[in-house]
This record gives structure tokens, C-alpha cells and sequence, in this order.
């Protein structure tokens, strides 16, 4: 997998992160950390969110298998 797909599938992550509303109060998260976490040797790339209106932390996890940490490091660069 190159940089460009995983860029794609952050993009992806994030637009499923954008439509889901805050459970608590129904507003809208906001990604503010991203992180590759390691399960069982799957690599989990977990996205944490805070609402905008209200504060509540949300953390959304997403089995990437295929990320390798350099590139993952290289695609949030780009992407900031
Ligand atoms: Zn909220």
C-alpha cells in the first residue's frame, strides 16, 4: 500500500468520524489525535474526538492491517 491509499482510507475514517453525531448531545466531533495502536499484532488506527459543543471525548477505532507505522508517521505529516 502506497502513501496516497492511506491517505485515502484516513480521509475515509474521517468522514465517518463527521457524520457521526455526539452521543451525548448530538454535535459534531472534531479529530484530534490520531494514533496506530497494536492489537493482537493488527494494527488498529484509533482516531480521538472531541464533541464541539459539549467536550465529550470519543474514541473511533479502525482495523488497518495493512498500515506500516513509517508510513502511517509520513501520511499524518502530509496531512497537517
Ligand atoms: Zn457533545
Amino acid at each position: 500500500m502506497v502513501l496516497h491509499d492511506i491517505m485515502k482510507y484516513i480521509e475515509s475514517e474521517y468522514g465517518i468520524i463527521n457524520s457521526t453525531p455526539c452521543e451525548i448531545c448530538g454535535g459534531s466531533y472534531i479529530a484530534e489525535n490520531l494514533e496506530v495502536h497494536v492489537v493482537d499484532d493488527i494494527p488498529y488506527d484509533v482516531c480521538i474526538c472531541v464533541c464541539s459543543e459539549c467536550g465529550h471525548e470519543k474514541a473511533f477505532s479502525f482495523c488497518a492491517p495493512f498500515i506500516n507505522d513509517e508510513l502511517f508517521k509520513t501520511a499524518k505529516k502530509t496531512m497537517h
